[in-house]
């Protein structure tokens, strides 16, 4: 194991925390954050661009290069429990970080994985997982280009699969609720979770105010977005 770690490093955004998870089920609790560099998906509302889009940002600045034991001995020199794996596209790297979710699992960490749905686990990888946070992304999100990556079906069936998925959708309006509707019957997908696109508390407050009496009716979860609330849009919070 230690030979595949030290030679196939992870390319990583960025490591932070202790802080606040912000967002979904885990809402407020403490966490740490390894964000991975890169993504397969190129949406226009993207919150985290210098994870992938190298005609805004430096790959050479944007990504570094680090071992799953360095970032294994990062997180186990905090004492928090919950440590969030995000990106970008954390799948895309999956084989790579069997090591760091497998350890942290073993040290009985709880580790929480956000993923836009589009590429299946691996069992391996599944197996040190806790939880998925699977982010489907709706048309009023996505770029264009991507209208037929952003849904796959058989991605979409493995994290169920799994039955540590909970499904977050970004909406902006009203009307994309229904999209989530028609995806969650297509799909089978639960639990759903709601979530307002947003980077100021004003706008945040605006679209949750919009949707919350139709998400409550349709039996969904509705999650804010607090570190925009505590820190605004800052990064690495
Ligand atoms: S899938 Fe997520 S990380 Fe990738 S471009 Fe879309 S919003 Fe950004």
């Amino acid at each position: 194991m230690t030979g595949v770690v030290a030679g196939r490093p992870l390319l990583v955004a960025e490591t932070f925390g202790p802080t606040l998870q912000g967002e979904g089920p885990s809402c407020g609790r403490q966490a740490l954050f390894v964000r991975l560099s890169r993504c397969n998906l190129a949406c226009p509302g993207c919150d985290t661009p210098y994870t992938w889009d190298w005609s805004r940002f430096d790959p050479r600045a944007e990504a570094r290069p680090r071992t799953a034991a360095g970032l294994l001995e990062w997180a186990l020199g905090h004492p928090t429990e919950l440590v969030v794996v995000t990106g970008g596209e954390p799948l895309l790297q999956q084989d790579r970080l069997v090591p760091l979710v497998a350890g942290l699992a073993a040290a009985g960490r709880r580790v929480e994985v956000e993923t836009n749905g589009t590429i299946a686990p691996s069992p391996v990888f599944a197996g040190s997982v806790a939880g998925f946070t699977v982010s489907p992304k709706l048309t009023s999100f996505a770029a264009p280009g991507d209208a037929r990556r952003r849904i796959d079906p058989g991605a979409l069936r493995a994290l169920t699969a799994t039955g540590r998925a909970v499904f977050k959708f970004v909406v902006s309006t009203v009307a994309d609720l229904e999209e989530i509707a028609d995806l969650q019957r297509r799909f089978d997908l639960a639990p759903v979770w709601v979530m307002a696109e947003g980077t100021t508390t004003e706008r945040l407050l605006e679209v949750m105010r919009q949707i919350a009496d139709e998400v409550v009716g349709r039996g969904w979860h509705l999650s804010v977005r607090l570190h925009v609330l505590l820190w605004g849009d800052t990064r690495g919070r």
